[in-house]
């Protein structure tokens, strides 16, 4: 189940205050990056992704790099390494902070998974990890890999 909500062009605006907060210029190249993703927000992209759809605004690839550091130090996208490529997705006013991600082996297509049970339970491993280690938990990472509803259908159409 996705619980990701519909995006609105204000969320660009609060982020540009976010910026400037922190003391960074809100650039035309850093305009164009967020877009993408307030645009895709139910999308997790890579760098590779995001310089081939603004290749032609001569956007290049270190400025990318450059950026996405940028917007996940300020929290404005989570990154996720999944197979050892580091995708990103908008986390700023949009997502569930706490949710799970299912990769389809076959077309490698990543979704987001919420759920409250899961979330409670998560909560409650947090709790004794906590209490056993003296860890100061703050984040979760967990990746479901398998074949999505798309490639199960194409499959049983064979
Ligand atoms: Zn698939
Ligand atoms: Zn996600």
């Amino acid at each position: 189940m996705e619980k990701v909500r519909k995006y609105d062009y204000k969320d660009i605006e609060s982020i540009k205050k976010l910026i400037e907060k922190n003391g960074c210029t809100f650039t035309y190249q850093r305009n164009e990056i967020l877009k993408e993703f307030v645009e895709n927000n139910d999308k997790h992209l890579n760098a590779k992704e995001i310089y081939d759809k603004l290749k032609y605004k001569k956007i290049g690839v270190s400025t990318i790099y450059r950026t996405l550091k940028l917007f996940t130090d300020l929290n404005i996208l989570k990154e996720i390494k999944i197979n050892d490529i580091n995708y990103y997705e908008l986390k700023i006013f949009i997502r569930e902070p706490i949710h799970m991600h299912f990769q389809c082996k076959n077309c490698r297509v990543i979704e987001d998974i919420f759920d409250e049970k899961i979330l409670l339970r998560y909560l409650e491993i947090k709790k004794i990890l906590e209490k056993k280690y003296r860890y100061k938990i703050k984040d979760v990472d967990i990746i479901f890999y398998g074949l999505c509803n798309n490639c199960i259908e194409k499959f049983r159409k064979r």
